[in-house]
């Protein structure tokens, strides 16, 4: 009998007819994210699975698994899995870091830009019909980036890859890790290791490029906010859950910090009426960091042969722990 894959939701035409050559499937159709009452009836008894970054695949669930040999997530986050009970049952995790570095890096990037130079609010005020009168000294005034400070933190793949687009600005570049990278490499990428304290008060604009862990959770408060400087920027693109939403509504409503850039949020999607929606200094876009036609593409090509190899009893080309 052919082994069994189950998909919390479709993929690319070319990722399903590959899938189907070898495996019995079962595409998701309807409510997204899947139920956790169905994704619980289907891991019973397939031998692969394909989730998304919103599908939580915790302990319970894993537990319910009896052929269960893989989990292959369309994602290079893998906060959604218990990826250490995981390993403990011997099922295999594969993600797909690295294909997606540089388009998530642009979307920071762009993110920053528009942040400091209003454009998504033009965009309103033209389309609300609220341009009356050209080309005034103070109308909607931006900020330059040149000479300007970027504090990075996560300075890994993403991370990196941003700084090079930032360096390209003219901006200085500092970041801070858990731990400093080579002095060769912040050297050939021109940035300075810093404290967390030194990047949240030196920091004209701070870009989060950390996976979202117990010790990341909420890093950002108000605590933080009180601590940068007025003027600055912070940008999300790692996840939302990094940040403390409520403070940081109240951080931009109260003009703690000047602005925000988010991919990310707290509970996606979010609403028309969620409050970040009513705020002018703040620009919002729905999670697509990774979203560009070559990068998806890439995404679930890896996705599919991660899933094949874990099927094999072999460890997939981007694998987490085991
Ligand atoms: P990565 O290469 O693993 O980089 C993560 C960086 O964070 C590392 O430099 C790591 O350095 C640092 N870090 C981890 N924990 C830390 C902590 N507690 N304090 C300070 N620094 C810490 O990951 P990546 O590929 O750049 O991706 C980063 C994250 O972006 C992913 O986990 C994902 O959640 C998010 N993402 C979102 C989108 C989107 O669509 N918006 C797309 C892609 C990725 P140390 O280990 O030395 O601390």
């Amino acid at each position: 009998m052919r082994k069994k894959v189950f998909l919390t939701r479709t993929l690319h035409g070319f990722a399903l007819k590959e899938l189907k050559k070898k495996y019995q499937i079962e595409v998701h159709k309807g409510k997204i994210p899947v139920p956790q009452s169905k994704l619980r009836s289907k891991i019973k008894d397939v031998d692969g699975l394909i989730c998304f970054p919103y599908d939580k695949i915790n302990k319970e669930t894993i537990d319910l698994a009896e052929n269960l040999k893989v989990i292959s997530t369309y994602s290079v986050g893998f906060d959604h899995i218990d990826t250490k009970y995981a390993k403990e049952k011997k099922i295999r995790v594969g993600y797909t870091p690295e294909v997606l570095t540089d388009a998530t890096a642009d979307l920071a990037f762009s993110l920053l830009l528009d942040s400091l130079r209003r454009v998504s609010e033009g965009d309103k005020i033209i389309r609300d019909g609220k341009w009356k009168v050209i080309y005034g000294a103070h109308d909607y005034v931006g900020v330059d980036l040149q000479g300007k400070t970027l504090g990075i933190l996560g300075l890994g793949r993403i991370g990196q890859t941003l700084a090079k687009r930032a360096k390209a600005f003219d901006m200085k570049v500092i970041y801070h890790n858990r731990s400093r990278i080579s002095k060769t490499k912040e050297k050939s990428l021109g940035v300075k290791y810093v404290s967390f304290e030194r990047l949240i008060t030196q920091s004209d604009v701070i870009s989060i490029h950390v996976p979202h862990t117990k010790e990341t959770d909420k890093m950002f408060n108000m605590k933080v906010f009180k601590k940068m400087k007025d003027t600055a920027f912070l940008i999300n693109t790692s996840r939302g859950k990094v940040v403390n939403e409520k403070d940081l509504i109240v951080a931009l409503k109260k003009k703690i910090i000047s602005g925000a850039g988010l991919d990310v949020f707290e509970l996606e999607p979010i609403s028309k009426s969620h409050p970040l929606t009513k705020l002018q200094n703040v620009v919002l876009a729905p999670h697509i960091g990774s979203s560009t036609k070559e990068t998806r593409a890439k995404m679930a090509e890896i996705t599919v042969k991660n899933l094949n190899l874990g099927m094999n009893g072999k460890k997939p080309i981007y694998s987490v722990g085991y």
